[in-house]
């Protein structure tokens, strides 16, 4: 018999967006259900986000254990032997983390009065969903809809995943670590992944269609992370194009049609983008306006579809989890009849690569043609904390972009070793609308990373003291 259950709000999918969104409905008191087909937590917490760091976190402390059993030592520490990595057991205690934090959503969504319907969802119009569980079949006609169903990899059709052709969901459950590692894209995956597997040991290369990695960032914040691939024996082929496979690994041609050539791979990993999830759930029937791969929605995260809502990756750029999560909290507020409206002053963006680059609003390329502005540049080389954690090596800086009528922040990005912990004060600044004078103004702890912040402050207003 199919049970049917009447909430006054349907979450589809249980990611940042979705089930954010589900616990905000709950806390206000409205009856949620959240569907899932998978486990809870979406990408991001089981095969994103949080795995990815864990793994090279993992990575980077390998890393330095290698450097400390070498001949030259690390810092005076000098290990007799080389470690041993046991990947496996790595990858186990990356999964117990996934394990934890999953959980955790549950216990959540339950503190919430939030009921779980674990299948996958299908609308045969836009207030009928049906979904299959393991008990049976569930039929839910809700009030509302908010749909956060996320997004997946974008496949080459002439590397089609499978064998040694991998996604970045298989990079973060290998058994071993490959010896030669072909990664395609050199966006945020293929460079985080990159350079945690070359730092577990992998000979990595990294084929970029672009003739530059990481085209998001301007070159001045990718500089460092160029230089750091070129000193650890990361082989890059800019404009290249990848071909497909044979034999021996990846087929490539390189940078302007040269040469091809085939370069060593026991892996292959895709990471050419993600796509929305837009299919197999009854989009089409739903009535739904879409804007390019993506669903449209308005600033309130409004669909074309009266009482249909949609968050996260499945609404545009950027695909990031906190914009989806900000984006689910808004529209239970929304339902629950508060004012809102999604319109950030920035959206911060963190690659966590060697070394982390952190963003937020306009870079000095970036300035409008009819604004004047000022920047400040700090280098992490004359900040204390930096040289002591290495934050400052292959040219790591703190840059702020200011109005040059008011002094007004437009943008402040920085680039160096375990800088992402900047994005908060970074995202801080934009949303309070910060002018120079407030940062030179506010006494930064020493020693530490945020003193580099200050002084680009004082540096864009003329007056640095370190430098
Ligand atoms: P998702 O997290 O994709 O969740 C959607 C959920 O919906 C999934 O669990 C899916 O199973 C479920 N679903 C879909 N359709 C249905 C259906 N019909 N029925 C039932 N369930 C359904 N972002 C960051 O901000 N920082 C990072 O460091 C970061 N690292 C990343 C690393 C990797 C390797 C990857 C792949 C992504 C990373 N991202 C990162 C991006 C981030 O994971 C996404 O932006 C975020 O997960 C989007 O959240 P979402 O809720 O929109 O969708
Ligand atoms: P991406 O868009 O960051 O990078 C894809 C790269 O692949 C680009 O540089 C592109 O020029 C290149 N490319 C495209 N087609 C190609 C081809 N045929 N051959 C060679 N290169 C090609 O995409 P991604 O790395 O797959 O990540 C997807 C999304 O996930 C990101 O855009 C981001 O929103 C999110 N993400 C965020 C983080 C983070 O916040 N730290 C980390 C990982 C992923």
């Amino acid at each position: 018999m199919t049970e049917i259950l009447r909430p006054k709000v349907l979450v589809i999918g249980g990611g940042p967006g979705g089930y954010v969104a589900a616990i905000r409905a709950g806390q206000l008191g409205l009856d949620t259900v959240l569907v899932e087909t998978g486990r809870l937590g979406g990408t991001c917490l089981t095969r994103g986000c949080i795995p990815s760091k864990a793994l090279i976190h993992a990575a980077g402390l390998y890393d330095e254990a290698v450097l400390a059993s070498s001949q030259a030592g690390r810092f005076g520490i000098h290990l007799n032997q080389a470690p041993r990595l046991d990947f496996k057991e790595t990858v186990a205690w990356k999964d117990g983390i996934v394990d934890r934090l999953s959980g955790g959503v549950g216990g959540l969504l339950r503190k919430a009065r939030v009921r779980t319907v674990t299948g996958w969802a299908k609308f045969s119009d836009a207030k009928t969903c049906s979904v299959e569980t393991a008990e049976g079949a569930v039929t839910i006609r809700p009030e509302h809809v908010i749909l956060a169903t996320g997004s997946t990899a974008v496949e080459l059709p002439f590397l089609p995943l499978g064998g040694r052709v991998i996604s970045s969901t298989e990079a973060l459950s290998l058994d071993e670590v490959p010896a030669t590692l072909a990664v395609v894209g050199g966006g945020y995956i293929g460079l985080e992944l990159g350079i945690a597997y070359a730092k577990l040991g992998s000979k990595v290369t990294i084929v970029e269609a672009l003739d530059r990695i990481l085209p998001l960032y301007d070159t001045a914040l990718t500089g460092p992370v160029s230089r750091w691939l070129e000193r650890h024996g990361v082989s890059v082929h800019l404009g290249a194009k990848a071909l497909g496979q044979d034999e021996d690994g990846l087929l490539i041609e390189t940078a302007g049609g040269e040469s091809r050539l085939t370069i060593p791979a026991e892996r292959i990993l895709v990471t050419v983008g993600r796509q929305p999830l837009t299919e197999g759930w009854g989009l089409e029937q739903m009535a739904l306006e879409r804007e390019g791969r993506f669903v449209k929605v308005d600033d309130r995260c409004a669909t074309s579809t009266t009482n249909v809502w949609a968050i996260g990756d499945l609404v545009g750029e950027p695909m990031l989890a906190h914009k989806a999560s900000a984006q689910g909290e808004m529209v239970a507020e929304i339902i629950a009849g508060h004012r809102r409206r999604f319109d950030p002053a920035a959206i911060a963006a963190v690659c966590f690569t060697e070394p982390e680059i952190v963003s937020v609003g306009l870079t000095p390329d970036q300035s409008p043609d009819n604004v004047e502005t000022i920047v400040g540049q700090f280098p992490f080389q004359a900040n204390g904390r930096a040289l002591s954690m290495q934050a400052g090596d292959d040219g790591g800086f703190v840059r702020v972009l200011a109005r040059k009528s008011d002094h007004r922040i437009l943008g402040i990005q920085a680039v160096g070793r375990h800088c992402s912990e900047l994005a908060g004060q970074f995202a801080t600044l934009m949303e309070m609308g910060a002018v120079l004078e407030d940062v030179a103004g506010i006494i930064h702890v020493h020693p530490t990373l945020g003193e580099a912040v200050h002084e680009s402050a004082l540096k864009a207003l003329g007056h640095a003291i370190h430098i």
